[in-house]
């Protein structure tokens, strides 16, 4: 199933991301996790890749064994800063070998401690043209976005030019980093449809489980944590039930208030724990029914 496809149909889309797991038993634990999240019915499921090429073999795997052990549709995460166009075009065909039809096209975050190969692709807009000369219509492909802004972004405007350039080399829809206050979303997307972008956006949603770890993400991934927020969770930091039932009770509200506003889909990112999502999920299940 292309992701595109349903999502220009004006179907909704629920969906779940996944990280591959170092070690045998966390991968034993994302399969129970994906076994507690099959019954939601998901849209489809995507699995991260490490930036530096460093989860290539993993993230490969763990894609192949969704597709071929479950029924799920799964969209595989690939980025291209640190590999040569040989290596992509190699991987994008081994996943169109295995039947794989969906890519997230990212560049990553450039390594600190290496230059990017000759002649890699320095953007993801890149690597959106590569798929397209080489894959035509094989692949359906996501970008992602940044409601407040990607942090090497200086502004907005530049923001935008540059997502629209992506969009214009053959993005079929877009999943956004994270993002805690919905006011980014719904003026980013006006912007967007000022701007001429008209593909489907889907919010990406984070339930937060670990309240300092989710505080240094946000800060390294340029997503602004609410201060009505952070004082409703900070009296738990220490008490990671009674801080799970706020975080998700906020995040309930939040997917609400999305619902409402007719959003294309809404993408969880899970950390390969299925607990909080499943919370969040009963909590919006009659609106995502209506
Ligand atoms: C939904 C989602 C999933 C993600 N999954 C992963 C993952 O699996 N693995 C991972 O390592 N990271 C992942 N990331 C993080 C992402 O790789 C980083 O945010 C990275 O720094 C930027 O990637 P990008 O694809 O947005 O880059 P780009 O679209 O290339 O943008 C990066 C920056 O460069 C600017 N820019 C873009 N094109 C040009 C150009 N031609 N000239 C000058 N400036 C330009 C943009 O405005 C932006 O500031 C994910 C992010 C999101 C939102």
């Amino acid at each position: 199933m292309k992701i595109g496809k349903y999502l220009r149909e004006g179907k909704f889309s629920l969906s779940f991301e996944f990280f591959p797991p170092k070690t045998q038993e966390g991968e034993i634990e994302l399969f129970e996790t994906i076994k507690s999240l099959q019954p939601l019915s998901p849209t489809f499921v995507s699995v991260t890749y490490g930036a530096g090429g460093s989860t290539r073999e993993r993230t490969r795997r763990v894609v192949e064994k969704i597709h071929r052990e479950t029924k799920l549709t799964v969209m595989a995460h690939l980025t291209c800063i640190a590999h040569t166009k040989e290596e992509l075009l190699d991987i994008l065909q081994d996943y169109k070998r295995i039947g794989i039809e969906n890519i997230l096209a990212l560049r990553g975050d450039i390594p600190l401690d290496t230059e990017p190969p000759h002649g890699a692709c320095k953007h993801a807009v890149e690597m959106v043209r590569l798929i397209r000369e080489n894959f035509a219509d094989h692949f359906s492909i996501g970008v992602a976005s940044y409601p407040e802004g990607h942090p090497e972004s200086p502004n907005m405007e530049w923001e935008f030019k540059f997502f629209k350039l992506k969009v214009d080399a053959g993005a079929d829809f877009s999943i956004t980093q994270m993002f805690f206050d919905n006011r980014y979303y719904y003026e980013f997307l006006e912007l967007c449809q000022r701007a001429g972008i008209n593909v489907p956006i889907i919010p990406g949603i984070m339930p937060i489980t670990n309240f300092r770890q989710i505080q240094k993400f946000a800060q390294m991934c340029g997503a602004t944590i609410p201060q009505n927020l952070i004082a409703k969770l900070e009296p738990y930091e220490e008490k990671p039930e009674e801080l799970l039932k706020v975080s998700v009770d906020f995040a309930i509200e939040q997917c609400l208030d999305l619902l409402e506003n007719r959003v294309p889909g809404l993408h969880f990112y899970t950390l390969n724990r299925s607990k909080a999502t499943l919370m969040v999920y009963e909590g919006i299940r009659s609106a995502l029914v209506a």
